[in-house]
């Protein structure tokens, strides 16, 4: 049979994008999908816009610095309306060359909100197109659970804009996102408290880096509470809003902001006119293959529920296009060493295992660890502290997990993924010189492992 398209991906985030750009560029007749903007989560509401604000909150402590080194400023002033206004115009920029990117690329985009009618057939504003195979590439919404007056808070959807900073925010949850934003609100200069329910925030993360970031946000003056929960939200006459926690205890805050975890967008995707199968979590199941129970109908991304990180998704949308165009050149992605940042103020930088999963994983552990004070603020009042620890196989030698809590960590990491990826032993950091002087030396200059 011939059908309109080879691939009909529907969503153009991260995952879609690439897929459907590579398909094209393969050879396939490609089209996609886009209801809401081009780009994704990651341009419009995720890493892009997070990681501006993270720049902007990041000057309140460049500017209290900024005396050690002989700078005087006058008392500085801060706009959110500004910041808000610059970062839409840049995403606006980035959602043109998203355009043109697909489109360039020969791809057909269909804006509007795609359903599947059968397994070979969406219907986007009214048309019904045919294609070999479907690509769902839908990503995720945030989820807020339905406590009573849940509908008073917002999510990172809505904290993006905003109309202004509001003076007392409470973010609820203890995972990246309310870590992140939390970091920016409190940056800006709201009166921020975090709220987690567990024990200790980023659960998943090595010990020593969510201890380590706990006192260094504690430091600066965040208002941490965990084993914490809201049991309900109630607004006021004046606007504010009383949140009555699981314990009793009564907040006030001009904000509550969700982070909780986010499902996959699945909204009216006509999935009952499939064979698709959901996972237990309510995801979309895929075998290694991104290929669902529905034999011409593909998924990857978020809306998998296996990584939810943007070069993921790129990874995996390049895996699609490959095997299904260019078989030849198809290597699977590989899940291992995946290394991550979290943008808090400090910066958390991870690759490998834990110390903890490490030791689950009955790996005899070597750790060396290092905590100081970087060089730029020995001229400062700053008393902030970086972190740097190695995670080490003592029988191989190879080092398992680097993590650092510090400036730029994300950026360090990078690197050492390579490193990690490439096999390499605690011999090999040792024998690698530093640079100098740089706080990303401390990684090669780490000789006493901890407790020797
Ligand atoms: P998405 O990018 O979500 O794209 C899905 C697209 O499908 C959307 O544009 C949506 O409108 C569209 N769509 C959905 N349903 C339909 C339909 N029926 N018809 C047509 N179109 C449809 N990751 C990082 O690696 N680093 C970060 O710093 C980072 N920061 C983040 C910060 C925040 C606040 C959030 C929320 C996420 C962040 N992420 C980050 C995660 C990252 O954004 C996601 O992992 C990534 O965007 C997933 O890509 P995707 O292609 O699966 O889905
Ligand atoms: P996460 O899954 O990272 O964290 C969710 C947090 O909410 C956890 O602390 C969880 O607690 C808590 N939680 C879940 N349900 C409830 C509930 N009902 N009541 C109270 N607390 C609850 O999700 P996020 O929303 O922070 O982010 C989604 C994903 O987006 C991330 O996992 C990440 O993959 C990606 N992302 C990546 C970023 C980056 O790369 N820098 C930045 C932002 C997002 P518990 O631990 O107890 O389960």
């Amino acid at each position: 049979m011939a059908y309109d398209f080879d691939l009909y991906v529907i969503g153009a985030g991260s995952g879609g994008v690439r897929a459907a750009r590579f398909a094209a560029g393969f050879g396939a007749k490609v089209a996609v999908a886009e209801s809401r903007y081009l780009g994704g989560t990651c341009v419009n509401v995720g890493c892009v816009p997070k990681k501006l604000l993270v720049y902007g909150a990041h000057f309140a402590e460049d500017f209290e610095q900024a005396s050690g080194f002989g700078w005087s400023l006058d008392e500085a002033q801060f706009d959110w309306a500004t910041l808000i206004a610059n970062k839409d115009r840049e995403i606006n920029r980035l959602n043109g060359i998203y355009r043109n990117l697909l489109v360039n690329s020969g791809v057909t985009l269909h804006e509007g909100h795609a359903k599947i009618v059968d397994p070979h057939t969406v219907e986007i504003n009214g048309e019904r197109h045919t294609a070999k195979n479907i690509l769902i590439a839908t990503g995720g919404w945030p989820q807020i659970p339905e406590i009573p007056g849940h509908e008073h808070a917002i999510s990172s959807n809505q904290a993006f804009f905003l109309k202004e900073l509001p003076k007392r925010v409470l973010v609820v949850g203890g995972g990246y996102i309310a870590v992140e934003f939390a970091g920016i609100f409190h940056g800006l200069g709201a009166q921020t408290t975090l709220l987690y329910r567990g024990e200790l925030f980023l659960r998943g993360f090595d010990g020593s880096v969510r201890k380590h970031l706990q006192e260094e946000l504690t430091k600066r003056g965040m208002d941490l509470q965990f084993n914490a929960d809201i049991e309900r939200i109630d607004k006021q006459a004046d606007g504010s809003l009383k949140v009555t926690l699981k314990d009793g205890r009564q907040l006030e805050a001009d904000c509550v902001f969700y982070a909780t975890g986010r499902r996959p967008m699945l909204d009216n995707l006509g999935l009952e006119n499939t064979a698709v199968k959901l996972d237990n979590k309510g995801f979309v199941e895929v075998d290694d293959l991104y290929q669902t129970a529905e034999p011409s109908i593909l998924a990857l991304g978020d809306v998998i529920g296996r990584v939810q990180l943007t070069p993921v998704a790129l990874a995996e949308g390049m895996a699609v296009a490959r095997r299904l165009f260019k078989p030849e050149q198809y290597r699977p992605v590989d899940y291992k060493m995946i290394p991550t940042a979290v943008f808090s103020l400090p910066n958390i930088g991870t690759v490998g295992l834990t110390e903890e999963e490490a030791r689950e994983a009955g790996h005899e552990v070597q750790i060396f660890e290092s905590r100081f004070r970087p060089m730029k603020l020995t001229l400062t009042e700053c008393q902030e502290r970086t972190l740097m620890k190695l995670v080490v196989d003592a029988q191989t030698d190879k080092v398992l997990g680097c993590h650092m809590v510090g400036p730029e960590a994300g950026e360090i990491v990078q690197g050492l993924a390579i490193a990690l990826k490439a096999g390499a032993t605690k011999r090999h950091f040792d024998e690698t010189i530093g640079v100098h002087p740089t706080a990303a030396e401390e990684f090669v200059t780490l000789r006493t492992p901890v407790g020797a």
